[in-house]
C-alpha cells in the first residue's frame, strides 16, 4: 500500500459535524423528562441539557455540562461504544427511526472547548493537601482534574514515558487520531493543580508506603498492565504477538508504512482489543485477516456495531472454535489449528495476534488489597480499598460496569469526591 493510501485508511473514523449538522443532529432530541440516555452514561452526563444548548448555539454551555461530567469528555465522544450506553437507550432508537447522534453532539461542543485554549473552570482556593494517584490513564486523570479543581494538589505517577494510559497506547489509531490523547491532557494541565510524573513505576522506583507516608490520600489507577497466555505449544515461534503490542506499535508509529505486518493473520479473541487488531492489520495492508471467538457472536466482548465494523473492513469472524495448535516450521508461524464440535480444522497464517485478555500485575500492592482470585483490586462504591487512605478505580479495580474508558473516567471521580469528603471528615474530627 502506498502512503497516501494508509493515511487515508487510518483517517478518523468518526469526522466531525459542522455547524449546521451540529445544529440539524440536536434538533432531533426529544428532550426526555427522565431521560434514559442520562442513566445508561456511567458518567451521566446532562445529555437533553448540553444537546439543547448546542441547538441554541451556546457551546460554551453545553460543554461545561458535559466536562463538568466528564473531564474527558472529548476522549469518550470518540471511543464509547455508544451503541450499548447513551444512544443504545435512545428513545428514537426504534425500527424506522435511529438514535440521536449523542457522541458525535458530545465531540462537536468538548472539540470546541479545547480549541478554545481557555480553562472552562476555575480551581477553589489552594487547601494544601497533596494525593499521590497511581497511573496517567482515564481514571488516574479523571481523579486528579476532580481534585485539582476542589482545590487540591494531585500528583500522577506513569510507569511509562507518556502519559494518557491506553488513550495513548491501546485505542484505535482511527478512533483517536494524531496526538488527540496528548492535547486532551495538556487542556486537563491549563488548569493548574496536577503535576505528573512519568518513568516512575510502582513497585519499581516507590512504594505504596512511601506514598502512604507523604502524601494525604493515594488513588490506585494503573490498570491491567498483562496479558493472558494461549497456554499452546508454538507460542514462542515467530509471527506470534499480543494484540496489545500490536496496537501500541501502530499507535506510537511515525510511519505507518514500517509497521510490520502479516498477509495472512489470525486474531484469536471477542473483545474490543481483537476487533481493534483484526482491522489496523487490514488498512495496514494484509490479504486475509480472521479473527476467531471460541464462543457465539452473542457472547463476544465487541458490541455488533464492532462485530460489523469488522466485517465490513474485511474482517471475517470465525466463531465457536477453539485453538488447539499453534503450527510452525524452521521456528516461523505456518497456521493455527482450531477444533469445533470435535473436528479439526487449520487456517494459514504469517502472523497471530493474541486477545484473549488482560490481566493484573500486581507489583507493589499488598495481597490483601485484592480479590480472592488476586485479579482486581477490591473497592467499596466509593471506590475505596480496605486499607486506610488508599482508593483504586479503572481497570485494576472492581466496578460494577464494564471496562470502558468512560467507566475509568467515572471510577476516577468516585474516588476523587471521595478523598475530598474524607479530608472534611479529618477536619471534624481534629476539630
Ligand atoms: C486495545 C484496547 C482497545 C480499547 N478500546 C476501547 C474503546 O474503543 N472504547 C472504550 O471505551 N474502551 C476501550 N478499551 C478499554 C479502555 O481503554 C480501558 O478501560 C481504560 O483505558 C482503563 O483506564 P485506566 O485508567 O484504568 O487504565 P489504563 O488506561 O490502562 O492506564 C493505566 C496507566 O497506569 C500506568 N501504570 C501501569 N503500571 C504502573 C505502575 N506499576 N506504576 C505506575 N504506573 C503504572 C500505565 O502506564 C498507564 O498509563 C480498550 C482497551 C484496549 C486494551
Ligand atoms: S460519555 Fe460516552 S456514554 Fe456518556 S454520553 Fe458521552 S458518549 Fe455517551
Amino acid at each position: 500500500m502506498t502512503h497516501k493510501t494508509i493515511a487515508c485508511e487510518f483517517a478518523d473514523v468518526a469526522p466531525l459535524l459542522d455547524a449546521s449538522a451540529a445544529a440539524a443532529a440536536a434538533s432531533r432530541c426529544h428532550y426526555c423528562y427522565d431521560a434514559p440516555c442520562i442513566q445508561a452514561c456511567p458518567t451521566q452526563i446532562d445529555i437533553p441539557g448540553f444537546i439543547r444548548k448546542i441547538g441554541n448555539g451556546n457551546l460554551k454551555g453545553a460543554a461545561v455540562d458535559i466536562l463538568s461530567a466528564n473531564p474527558l469528555g472529548g476522549a469518550c465522544a470518540r471511543v464509547c461504544p455508544t451503541e450499548i450506553l447513551c444512544e443504545g437507550s435512545c428513545v428514537r432508537n426504534h425500527e424506522g427511526d435511529e438514535a440521536v447522534s449523542i457522541g458525535k453532539l458530545q465531540r462537536h461542543a468538548a472539540d470546541w472547548a479545547m480549541a478554545r485554549g481557555e480553562p472552562l473552570f476555575r480551581r477553589a482556593p489552594e487547601t494544601g493537601r497533596r494525593i499521590a494517584i497511581i497511573g496517567a490513564g482515564p481514571a488516574g486523570l479523571a481523579c486528579a482534574s476532580k481534585l485539582a479543581l476542589a482545590g487540591h494538589q494531585a500528583i500522577i505517577f506513569d510507569a511509562r514515558a507518556k502519559p494518557g494510559g491506553l488513550n495513548e497506547y491501546g485505542i484505535a489509531a482511527y478512533k483517536v487520531v494524531e496526538d488527540f490523547a496528548q492535547r486532551e491532557i495538556e487542556w486537563l494541565y491549563s488548569m493548574g493543580g496536577i503535576e505528573i510524573k512519568t518513568g516512575l513505576a510502582l513497585g519499581r522506583d516507590f512504594t505504596l508506603d512511601e506514598l502512604r507516608k507523604q502524601y494525604d490520600a493515594v488513588f490506585i489507577a494503573f490498570g491491567l498492565g498483562g496479558v493472558r497466555e494461549l497456554a499452546l505449544d508454538g507460542e514462542s515461534l515467530q509471527g506470534v504477538m499480543n494484540a496489545v503490542d500490536f496496537i501500541e506499535q501502530v499507535r506510537q508509529a511515525d510511519d505507518l508504512e514500517r509497521v510490520p505486518v502479516g498477509r495472512r493473520v489470525v486474531v484469536i479473541g471477542g473483545g474490543n482489543t481483537a476487533v481493534d487488531a483484526a482491522v489496523q492489520s487490514r488498512k495496514l495492508g494484509a490479504t486475509s485477516v480472521t479473527m476467531v471467538y471460541r464462543r457465539g457472536v452473542k457472547n463476544m466482548g465487541a458490541t455488533w456495531a464492532e462485530q460489523e465494523f469488522a466485517q465490513t473492513n474485511g474482517v471475517t469472524i470465525v466463531t465457536h472454535a477453539k485453538p488447539v495448535r499453534l503450527i510452525g516450521e524452521k521456528g516461523l508461524i505456518q497456521g493455527v489449528e482450531f477444533e469445533r464440535d470435535n473436528e479439526r480444522f487449520v487456517i494459514e497464517a504469517d502472523m497471530v495476534l493474541k486477545a484473549i485478555g488482560q490481566t493484573l500485575v500486581p507489583i507493589g500492592v499488598d495481597k490483601e488489597l485484592l480479590t480472592l482470585d488476586g485479579s482486581r483490586i477490591v473497592t467499596d462504591e466509593n471506590r475505596q480499598t480496605t486499607l486506610a487512605k488508599v482508593w483504586a478505580g479503572g481497570d485494576c479495580a472492581t466496578h460494577e460496569g464494564l471496562d470502558l474508558t468512560v467507566q475509568a473516567v467515572q471510577d476516577g471521580k468516585l474516588a476523587a469526591a471521595s478523598i475530598d469528603a474524607s479530608f472534611e471528615l479529618t477536619a471534624i474530627k481534629a476539630a
